[in-house]
């Protein structure tokens, strides 16, 4: 991103991985040139009732932006099993229930999808900026396989099991560094089409 462009955003969420996530792409992408700002503790986020990923980044950050009147952004994200017709996607907090633990969601992955089956990583950030009367949705993908067993200890979620397509040969996502994943992450890439977007109105 062009070092002239510089603007805040307020990242729509409390998952505090999500967050970090969010702080150290933006840091690399942009150089530093947007500062996230946090969610107000009393600002509430609506359900996520939407069918499909964007359904659900839009409304938390046409929320966010309307109580705080910054230009907003917000991300929901999963996964999809090609062995599983595309479950558990939007549902991937809740796979093994509505309180579960990323432990038991990624258990009843490996239980239920083959070792080796085809799986993607999706990702939707949308970014709403009502003064500019602005909304538009960013999606990234990262396609790769289930792996045999769980390994790593880096990331969240499902990157034990997650061997990406185009990660160093044989690695999970939680045995990357955070750079080689942010280079290849869904959200990695949903960032950089913001980044691109941005950068795009504040050359008109
Ligand atoms: P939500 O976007 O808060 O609905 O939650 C998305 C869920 O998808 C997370 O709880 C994780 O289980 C999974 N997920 C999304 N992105 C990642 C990722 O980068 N690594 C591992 N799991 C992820």
């Amino acid at each position: 991103m062009s070092k002239t462009v510089s603007l805040q955003l307020l990242l729509a969420t409390r998952n505090e991985h999500k967050r970090r996530e969010f702080a150290r792409l933006l840091a690399r992408e942009a150089d530093a040139h947007v500062r996230l700002l946090v969610l107000p503790a009393g600002v509430a986020l609506p359900p996520e009732q939407g069918g499909t990923f964007a359904e659900n980044a839009l409304p938390k950050a046409r929320a966010a932006a309307a109580a705080t009147c910054e230009a907003s952004i917000a991300d929901d994200s999963g996964i999809e099993a090609a062995a599983l017709a595309g479950a558990p996607g939007i549902r991937s907090a809740r796979y093994a229930g509505e309180h579960a633990s990323d432990q038991e969601n990624l258990e009843k992955l490996l239980r239920e999808a083959p070792a080796g089956s085809a799986l993607q990583y999706v990702c939707a950030i949308a970014y709403v900026d009502c003064a500019a009367d602005v909304e538009r949705v960013f999606e990234g993908r990262c396609s790769g396989r289930l792996a045999a067993a769980p390994r790593g200890r880096r990331g969240f979620g499902y990157d034990p099991a997650f061997l990406p397509d185009d990660g160093p040969a044989g690695l999970t996502m939680a045995e990357l560094s955070d750079a080689q994943k942010d280079a290849i992450s869904h959200r990695g890439r949903a960032v950089r089409s913001l980044l691109r977007f941005l950068e795009e109105i504040d050359r008109r």
